[in-house]
């Protein structure tokens, strides 16, 4: 067994994935996470990631970089939103994206991802479904399904994906008529609209590889930016505003993981009980998604 394995997000720095063992987006981290077979997790990401790792490898160590490390869309829900929710459409399936605390976890039914959303809404027996926190991803998987769905709450967005602008893309459009345009479901709903492709973080770069169109403009965080062209050197790949950054996501950084292996931690904590609540609700979605593309 290794000492440790570092996993990261698609949206860290360039030089923390490349430091990294797996790179990967929500889906595809859950995944790993549960294989990993080492002492020590180093999670490059941000709280409610490391979060999750502690929560399906609970005979790991999972060690956060840096706690502080926060995102912002998760931490505009707490579980007492959720269960009044619930006292108010009590016939209603919450479905929450992994962006969310552990303890909004531990009160949902199911957990999805930006890769899985649609697939796992359409899934649910309720026609009417909680959804929380993202508003756009919320009002994107509405328009792929028959499901009511209702936004918990009502503003939760990404800080960083909802600041995307439709000036920002005609700029692009402008010095490249031609380009494809490819965007993250946390986008908003104007942006998705006027896509040619919507998709996860790793939809994003597999469309990359397989589109014919030479030219991309990118609706996501700057990170994966480097991955995409280094995974996909002869197409020209423009990120659609310089200013989709994630503060938190850029947090770590590689010297803060060769602390935290050095220090071995800090050690991610869930209480026990949170813990079952969230594991149940994880693995449920792993239940309800074969494994996606
Ligand atoms: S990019 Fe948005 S959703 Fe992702 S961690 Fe940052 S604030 Fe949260």
């Amino acid at each position: 067994m290794k000492e440790f394995v570092i996993l990261a997000h698609n949206y860290v720095r360039p030089e923390v994935q490349r430091m990294a063992d797996f790179v990967g987006d929500s889906l595809e981290l859950a995944r790993k996470v549960k294989e990993v077979d080492a002492e020590y997790i180093v999670f490059a990401g941000v709280d409610f990631m490391a979060e999750m790792a502690a929560i399906l490898n609970p005979d790991k160590k999972v060690i956060h970089p840096d706690p502080c490390s926060k995102c912002a869309m998760a931490a505009r829900i707490k579980a007492k939103d959720i269960l009044k929710a619930k006292e108010k459409y009590p016939d209603a399936e919450v479905v929450t994206y992994i962006n969310s605390s552990s303890e909004v976890k531990a009160v949902s039914d199911v957990i999805c991802t930006s890769a899985n959303a649609v697939k796992l809404v359409k899934s649910m027996k309720s026609n009417r479904i909680i959804f929380a926190p993202d508003k756009n991803l919320a009002h994107y998987v509405a328009t792929q399904t028959d499901k009511e769905i209702i936004p918990v709450p009502e503003n939760g967005c990404c800080p960083v994906h909802h600041a995307l602008t439709l000036e920002d893309i005609a700029r692009n459009l402008e010095g490249y008529p031609e380009a494809e345009v490819i965007v993250h479901p946390e986008c908003t709903p104007e942006i998705i609209k006027l896509a040619d492709f919507v998709g996860s973080t790793s939809a994003l770069i597999r469309h990359i590889k397989e589109t014919g169109a030479k030219t991309i403009i990118v609706g996501t965080e700057m990170g994966i930016i480097s991955r995409m062209k280094r995974e996909s050197p002869e197409k020209n790949i423009i990120p659609a505003s310089k200013y989709l950054v994630c503060p938190d996501m850029k947090m770590i950084t590689a010297e803060k993981v060769i602390k935290a292996m050095e220090q071995k931690g800090p050690i991610v904590h869930v209480d026990e009980n949170v813990c079952q609540g969230a594991r149940k609700a994880l693995e449920r979605m792993f239940e309800l998604s074969t494994p996606e593309r």
